[in-house]
């Protein structure tokens, strides 16, 4: 028999209110210990309750009760939910009262695994309430939302189906094989899997956008002193200053500032300029200033886009040209900045400048704020790399890895088909397409993966 679980579902430290939640076949026995319901407990009602301490009998806080008779609960358990004060003295006093009254601590997103156990979430929409508690914009959260809607199960919904009566149609063709008919002639089979490919190849292709929406990316801002990094960095940040990230800090003594660009979570990196070893008059430089110059190296390295700040009112010098060169087969915008202080002349050298051919260039200024809407779109479409939002995307490696898989081994068997394989042969592959689609939604994914994925959520999820 399962167990009856309990945890503080709200964050740790003081708020408003404070969350401690059971779920398993004894919650409501031992809900109705820790607290003292003005009225019986109802499903889907919420009661005015006291804590009481029953050493003394004093009132320790007072609470909102909701409890959820199975199966019609987060779980399909019954669970109770008890909202008091959020202190956490009294939520841990309630979780320990809880736990010697039965109750086990509940694991890390142990709530949903039993959810999804139930069959009451399938894998990706158990993923996608992890995902909009974490999410960081509001496009990501729509996006989990839709996700915990069954947007990617239904997705693969329709090529699970027909891969079904393919196998199906072959299995019985293996039947009547000593018939000596061919329940499915070979274009038959060819057809019916090449029909499959399109849907499940589109959605392999979301991911490019999925993860992008659902991972953010990181932006560094690179060039010599004085070009102008910082002032466009603060014009980015500006509008745009993102967004609560519960890992403030993360990039040492570089300058960063995630912002949300078109709901895309982007971290913007301003660099301490980049010159080698040595000072612009061949001197040592200091430890800390090679430090900050490594690092510098390092974002750069580590950035998905690189944006180059040039100074317009400069001719270009050795340094920047092999910035440029470095960055050549890199996604990277040139921004040529003070185009407030520019002459005309400098411009049109620039525009001859071979080492700018070809790239992302545009005229910007700090100062006056010119060029910078276009400077954000032009982030956003290097980022979306154009792909388009659409239901149902992928949006991590297990899922893509899954969706290509199914697609590989579709592959592996229209091969089988044209080489004139028997069925049996060509059944394998096919069984192993059905296997990776089903291990996307869950289905037949092994529980040490399934422990690994539900380790990644918060407790009491
Ligand atoms: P960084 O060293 O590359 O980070 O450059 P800063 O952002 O600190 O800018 C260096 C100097 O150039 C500062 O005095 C800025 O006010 C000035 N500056 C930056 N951008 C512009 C711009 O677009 N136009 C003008 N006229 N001045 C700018």
């Amino acid at each position: 028999m399962t167990d009856t679980i309990a945890a503080i579902s709200t964050p740790p430290g003081r708020g408003g209110i404070g969350i401690v939640r059971l779920s398993g076949p004894q919650a409501l026995a031992i809900a109705q210990e820790l607290v003292r319901p003005h009225h019986p407990l109802e499903h889907q009602r919420a009661r005015l309750a006291d804590v009481i301490d029953e050493a003394d009998g004093e009132r320790i806080d007072e609470a909102v009760v909701t409890y959820f008779a199975a199966p019609n609960s987060y779980t399909t358990e019954e669970m109770v939910e008890v909202a008091a004060h959020g202190s956490p003295v009294v939520l841990e006093w309630l979780l320990r009262r809880a736990i010697e009254r039965g109750a086990r601590l509940a694991e890390p997103g142990e709530f949903t695994q039993r959810a999804f156990l139930a069959g009451r979430l399938d894998l990706t929409q158990a993923e996608a309430v992890r995902d909009l508690i974490e999410a960081q914009t509001l496009v990501q959260a729509r996006l989990a939302a839709s996700q915990m809607g069954g947007a990617l199960s239904h997705r693969v919904a329709p090529a699970k189906q027909s891969l079904i009566a393919l196998v199906a149609l072959l299995e019985a063709g293996i039947d009547f094989a000593e018939d000596d008919v061919s329940v499915a002639p070979q274009e038959e089979i060819a057809r019916r899997i090449e029909e499959l490919r399109p849907g499940l190849e589109a959605l392999e292709a979301s991911f490019a956008r999925g993860r992008i929406v659902h991972d953010g990316l990181t932006l560094a801002i690179v060039g010599r002193p004085n070009a102008g990094k910082s002032s466009l960095f603060n014009r980015l940040v500006e509008r745009d200053r993102a967004i609560v990230t519960a890992t403030p800090g993360t990039t040492r003594d570089l300058v960063t500032e995630r912002i949300s660009l078109g709901g895309i979570p982007i971290e913007l990196v301003d660099t301490a300029g980049l010159r080698g070893t040595a000072g612009p008059r061949g001197e040592a430089l200091q430890e800390a200033e090679q430090l900050g110059i490594r690092r510098s190296h390092e974002a750069l390295a580590d950035a998905a886009i690189v944006l180059v700040v040039l100074d317009a009112t400069q001719p270009l010098n050795d340094e920047e040209r092999r910035l440029l060169e470095s960055v050549v087969a890199r996604p990277a915008i040139v921004a040529i900045n003070k185009s407030d202080l520019a002459e005309e002349e400098t411009e049109a050298t620039r525009a001859e400048e071979p080492r700018l051919a070809g790239r992302i260039v545009l005229a910007t200024s700090a100062l006056t704020g010119d060029g910078i809407a276009a400077l954000r779109e032009r982030i956003l479409a290097l980022a979306t790399g154009g792909a388009a939002a659409e239901p149902g995307m992928l949006t991590n490696l297990r899922q893509h890895t899954a969706v290509a898989t199914a697609i590989a081994a579709l592959g592996d068997a229209a091969k089988a088909n044209r080489d004139n394989l028997p069925h049996e042969m060509i059944l394998i592959d096919l069984y192993r397409s059905l296997w990776a689609l089903d291990s996307l939604t869950g289905q037949t994914t092994p529980d040490d993966i399934l422990n690994r994925i539900f380790a990644t959520f918060c407790i009491g999820k």
